[in-house]
């Protein structure tokens, strides 16, 4: 198991363990507080369902060139993995452990299964990746798409840019406060985030 298997695999069992332990209404007020972010992400995989799976299947998947999902190790957030496994049945996450076992010898990520991505909510930073080909191909002539694609971006930042009040910071302080400690808690260690929390507090980051 690589560096990053591990930190992907204890941050996975630490949250898992939690929500075995907590009682249904504490977990359906957690889901209460992912709904938003869940309906953006619907939007998002609407839109690019839409307006990205063609060009996606042919330029990656069949001609095998994919640069998605081939690098060994992907920025995953604290608030990746525990809205991951909050809309997992135990089943999917004591699985993901599994995966994370094996030895990834493989140029390419740990979750990608034969029919793509395992994960039941892709990491955001996957999600909201689009190559510089495929942007040319679908947004060349359509400005009206790279503009709906913008507003996407945008609405991303109010669950994951912590110059406000933001879930992905609410999901790290919540696993905080009850004791744990994961190196993805970025919202918390990152030099960068934090400073963007900090001028946010002094007024100047908007
Ligand atoms: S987490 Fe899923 S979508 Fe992201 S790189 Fe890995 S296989 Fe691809």
């Amino acid at each position: 198991m690589n560096d990053y298997q591990k930190e992907q695999s204890e941050t996975l069992a630490m949250v898992h363990r939690h929500f075995i332990a907590l009682s249904s209404s504490e977990k359906e007020m957690l889901q209460g507080k992912a709904e938003d972010y869940l309906s953006f992400r619907k939007d998002t995989n609407t839109f690019l369902s839409c307006h990205f799976s063609e060009v996606c299947t042919e330029k990656c998947y069949q001609s095998h060139v994919s640069a998605c999902c081939s690098k060994d190790g992907i920025i995953t957030f604290f608030a990746d993995v525990a809205i991951n496994v909050l809309m997992s049945q135990d089943e999917e996450a004591e699985a993901l452990m599994q995966v994370l076992r094996k030895p990834n010898n493989g140029f390419k990520c740990i979750y990608l299964g034969s029919d793509g991505c395992i994960l039941r909510i892709k990491p955001i930073v996957c999600e909201m990746f689009l190559c510089d080909q495929a942007k040319e191909k679908v947004f060349g002539k359509n400005s009206l798409l790279r503009e709906e694609w913008k507003d996407l971006e945008q609405r991303k930042k109010r669950y994951t840019w912590p110059d406000r009040p933001v879930l992905f910071d609410e999901l790290e302080q919540y696993f905080i406060d009850a004791g744990y400690s994961s190196p993805l808690m970025y919202m918390h260690n990152s030099p960068g985030l934090l400073r963007v929390k900090q001028l946010s507090q002094s007024g100047s980051a908007r």
